[in-house]
């Protein structure tokens, strides 16, 4: 089955964490082990050939780097021109990895559609849609332009903490004049705006001014585990009604309640893929259908084995999910729709 997920922090594992993604994941884990510096050391879950192996035939892909302020104890950078270069840095190792035949551009509905038809033939060049986690390095409009250029096509002006476009996780507060131009401008550009990690006041404020295509491409419900990071049933509401697919993150702190980082395991707490489709059938509730939900599990975006399902050894095992699927009770089509199909409607309709 086919696979397609929405949020992986690729390059950003490659130049932070320094892995080496066209190695083997046995080599990742074992060249880390050493190392103390994150939680996360020798439990890397991806690589292309674990990704091909689960037959991830298209992800997204992104780029990511924060400004921060003097005050601030959140990790960044100190400028947004820093924090671009950062973004520039993660975009060239994208590039590396096409001239290696690693990944394959997915810019618009041609590319989408050859792409399918090179994968389905081959099963070896991964597509890739390049999407920007928090906005901080878009120095100014014109960088949004550039950024267009360079290929980028979904957007989240969010990420952890106070943001120079929107307020995200933990953060309060809404996007302001600032915030609502790069909305206007995403509109233009048909930049997909990514609602994840948007906190409460931006995500309304966004909601009022945004005309332009939604999706959320690593989210989970706040009916199931109560955190400010998640969405309450009213803005999963909203985004539905909008047309938007819902990725299913497994960040296991965001798939059961009560997670400790660092104490909790995956076994202790029974964190397992049933866990996430808990989940998914919530939002297909909400929705009155089936149409809605996708993958966009974010493994190895700072965590790893230590805290996701349990049953993930590495990212091929999302291939144990169409028949879990099955057995909650979901059809054929419906499983078709949650590996691939919603997130390819989606993206035909947008493009169109
Ligand atoms: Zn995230």
């Amino acid at each position: 089955m086919l696979l397609i997920d929405a949020h992986l922090d690729l390059s950003m594992n490659a130049l932070e964490w320094n892995r080496d993604l066209r190695a083997p994941i046995q080599e990742i884990n074992d060249r880390e082990k050493h190392l103390l510096d994150k939680p996360d050391r020798g439990n890397a879950t991806v690589s292309l050939d674990e990704l091909r192996k689960g037959n991830v035939g298209i992800v997204v892909a992104t780029q990511i780097a924060r400004y921060v302020a003097p005050d601030s104890t959140l990790p960044g950078w100190n400028s947004p021109e820093q924090a671009w270069a950062q973004t520039q840095g993660q975009l060239a190792y994208y590039k590396a990895l096409e001239r290696t035949g690693d990944l394959r551009p997915i810019r618009n509905r041609s590319e989408l559609d050859d792409h399918l038809t090179q994968w389905e033939a081959d099963g070896h060049t991964i597509g890739y849609i390049l999407s920007l986690e928090g906005a901080d390095s878009i120095i100014s409009l014109e960088y949004l332009e550039i950024a267009y250029e360079f290929g980028l096509r979904a957007l989240g002006p969010a990420h952890y903490g106070p943001g120079r476009y929107a307020q995200g996780t933990n953060a309060k507060g809404g996007m302001g004049a600032r915030g609502r131009d790069l909305l206007h401008k995403m509109t233009d550009l048909q930049i997909i705006l990514d609602a994840t990690h948007l906190c409460d006041d931006s995500f309304w404020e966004a909601m009022e001014y945004h005309q332009g295509p939604v999706w959320a491409s690593h989210q989970n419900c706040r009916a199931l585990v109560d955190h400010n990071r998640q969405f309450s049933d009213e803005q999963l509401k909203e985004i539905i009604s909008r047309g938007a697919v819902i990725g299913m993150p497994m960040d296991a702190w965001m798939m059961v309640p009560g997670w400790v980082r660092g104490e909790s395991t995956p076994l202790n707490k029974n964190v397992t893929l049933n866990t996430l489709i808990d989940h998914l059938v919530h939002v297909c509730d909400l929705a009155g259908n089936t149409n809605h939900v996708g993958l966009g599990t974010d493994l190895d975006g700072g965590f790893g084995r230590e805290q996701c399902p349990a049953d993930i050894e590495t990212i091929a095992d999302l291939q144990k999910l169409p028949e879990l699927l099955l057995k909650r009770g979901f059809s054929d089509d419906d499983i078709v729709k949650f590996c691939h199909q919603n997130w390819l409607d989606f993206l035909e309709k947008t493009w169109s």
